[in-house]
């Protein structure tokens, strides 16, 4: 079956309407898809609807923005009730501290020649998530950076005027929030963070003490982390995700539905659903 659990929209900080991403999934050939946007599952009815006009199977998702040790993690909640109270109320109160730090990063960079005020005011007033990716777009479109990677270099990164370090949940609230609206814990993309092999282990270890259930084995087309991930999810007793993490059609390395399979020998995240 061609499954993608990790998805991005125009509800956080993907390109493309909920429908879009899901005419793309199906084009692709996805017959089991998750939304995942960041911090939100305000796309969910529009993605449902559309997978239903395409005969597709859809969970609702979330991707939280998490925090163990300083560094920020990102927690899938997938097949939540997307009307669970405590799920909304946890990510509402994260929206608004995104919201009060580009407040924050917009004051520390603003100057004579980067309306960086002007630029938050117009994301806040576009999105509902707000994310560093938005601001960074926003200085690419304003030709104060070449490209946003140049803006997390200048700017927006670690050590850099403008950063400022948000102050994301405890990977335990996002995992009880996560529970209460009845969804399945994954930790997103385990090999992307910064973090030594005892530092992975011990927050593979934290996680699943904490109710986590799952771990992302087949992020994206990185099909050389899959077998690392495999011996995680193995060792650490985890069902297995697969999710492209689709944010752009213009970014060409992680299209919607065109994954690898889950290795057999982990147990598919899905058999929870
Ligand atoms: P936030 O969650 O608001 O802190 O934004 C984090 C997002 O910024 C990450 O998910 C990345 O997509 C993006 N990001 C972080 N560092 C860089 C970088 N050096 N270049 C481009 N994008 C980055
Ligand atoms: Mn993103
Ligand atoms: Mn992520
Ligand atoms: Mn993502």
């Amino acid at each position: 079956m061609n499954i993608d659990l990790h998805l991005h929209s125009t509800s956080s900080d993907g390109v493309l309407a909920p429908a879009a991403v899901v005419d793309l999934a199906a084009d692709a050939g996805v017959e089991l898809l998750a939304l995942t946007d960041h911090d939100t599952v305000a796309g969910v009815v529009e993605a449902r609807e559309q997978c239903l006009q395409r005969g597709m199977r859809f969970v609702a998702g979330v991707e939280i923005s998490a925090a163990w040790n300083a560094q920020a993690i990102h927690v899938l909640g997938l097949n939540v009730d997307p009307l669970s109270e405590p799920l909304l109320d946890g990510l509402a109160a994260l929206r608004a501290m995104r919201r009060e730090r580009l407040r924050e990063i917009g004051r520390r960079i603003e100057s004579k020649a980067i309306p960086a005020l002007k630029l938050v005011a117009e994301i806040e007033f576009r999105h509902e998530v707000v994310t560093r990716t938005h601001l960074a777009r926003s200085l690419v479109a304003n030709r104060i950076t070449k490209t946003a990677a140049e803006a997390f270099k200048r700017f927006l990164g670690r050590g850099r005027p403008g950063h400022v370090r948000a102050e994301f949940p405890d990977i335990a609230s996002a995992i009880e929030w996560i529970r209460a609206a009845h969804g399945v814990p994954v930790l997103a993309h385990p090999l992307r963070y910064a973090l030594s092999a005892g530092g992975r282990h011990r927050l593979l270890e934290e996680f699943r003490e904490r109710g986590g259930e799952g771990i992302e084995v087949v992020c994206g087309r990185a099909d050389s982390h899959i077998e690392p991930l495999t011996v995680l999810a193995q060792r650490f007793g985890f069902a297995g995700s697969v999710g492209s993490d689709f944010h752009d059609p213009q970014f060409p390395w992680n299209p919607p539905g065109r994954l690898a399979k889950l290795p057999t020998g982990v147990e598919p995240v899905w058999h929870r659903f």
